[in-house]
């Protein structure tokens, strides 16, 4: 029995020891080649480098590199890839010479279009088949890029659409770039209410909205009680206009229906009054006087 087991947990160790092996050698040691990527402004001159990662040892082989507009290839610099030569941006390396080292393989200048618009462009990298010594190595190559990025835009703004504010709502401005058809919003200020006043009566004027159906009442400012301010001879209201005779001894401001009256005839007429009643308190005092004390 223990024979038995031990055998299963050999076999077991032995498959699992395959299986990691097997999945090491699928990732680990695949020879990478690639371009890098670079950032430039139209007009500019940039270098790409094509490097070498994970290198098994190559020594023949071909590798091309090519863009197209708005990029141009310029002058190859050779690195790794130092045993041949440089022919229509087409680089060699001649066998006989392993390289076993990783990094530049070579890098080239890109000239970039003064036209240029923003975007990302492919440098394309062809590879004849790596090998050494006569036997094909396993390899991922791939290219480089030149990223030219978005400009900020110096915008030209024009008015494309105006709403007027009203009353109670702020209209707003649309303006659009010319350049980017980017647009941007600009508040109005709110108008609020244009009135103009109207006298409707002899208590208040009115308020009235120009744009609107808004409208509100006040009373009239100058009216005043009796005596308050003697030299008024009317009632007034500096706000509208509005004008009144002044009413004869109101007992209270009743601006709708003023009495209206002699003001001499009617201090007389108090005047009288209060003799009349001066005279009767005398008469009443004396005849009290005289029962009391004449007896
Ligand atoms: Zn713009
Ligand atoms: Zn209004
Ligand atoms: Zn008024």
């Amino acid at each position: 029995m223990k024979k038995i087991i031990s055998f299963f947990v050999a076999v077991l160790l032995v498959a699992s020891m395959l299986t990691v092996g097997a999945f090491a050698d699928e990732t680990d040691v695949v020879t990478k080649v690639y371009g890098t990527t670079a950032t430039a402004q139209p007009g500019e001159t940039v270098t790409i480098s094509f490097m070498i990662s994970n290198n098994t040892g190559f020594d023949s082989t071909k590798m091309s590199v090519s863009a197209a507009a708005p990029l141009t290839v310029g002058e190859i610099t050779r690195g790794l890839m130092s045993g041949g030569d440089v022919f229509n941006n087409i680089i060699n390396h001649a066998s006989g010479a392993p390289v076993t080292a990783d990094g530049t393989l070579f890098s080239v200048s890109i000239k970039v279009a003064e036209d240029a618009q923003p975007g990302t462009y492919p440098v394309s990298l062809s590879v004849t088949r790596l090998n050494v010594n006569g036997e094909s190595l396993t390899y991922k190559a791939s290219g480089g890029a030149v990223v030219i990025p978005e400009v900020a835009c110096e915008h030209d703004w024009q008015l494309t659409e105006r709403v007027e504010s009203s009353c109670t709502e702020a209209g707003y401005e649309i303006y659009t770039c010319s350049k980017c058809g980017e647009t941007k919003r600009v508040d109005l200020k709110l108008a609020g209410h244009d009135y103009i006043i109207n006298i409707k009566n002899d208590e208040y004027h009115t308020y009235d909205c120009k744009n609107c159906d808004k409208t509100f009442d006040e009373n009239h400012d100058h009216i005043r009680y009796p005596g308050q301010f003697e030299d008024d001879d009317h009632w007034w209201c500096e706000t509208c206009g509005w004008e009144k005779a002044k009413p004869e001894n109101p007992t209270s401001p009743d601006p709708e229906e003023p009495v209206l009256g002699d003001i001499d005839s009617n201090v007389e007429s108090q005047f009288n009054f209060g003799l009349v009643a001066l005279i009767a308190v005398a008469c009443g005092a004396a005849f009290a006087f005289k029962r009391k004390f004449v007896k």
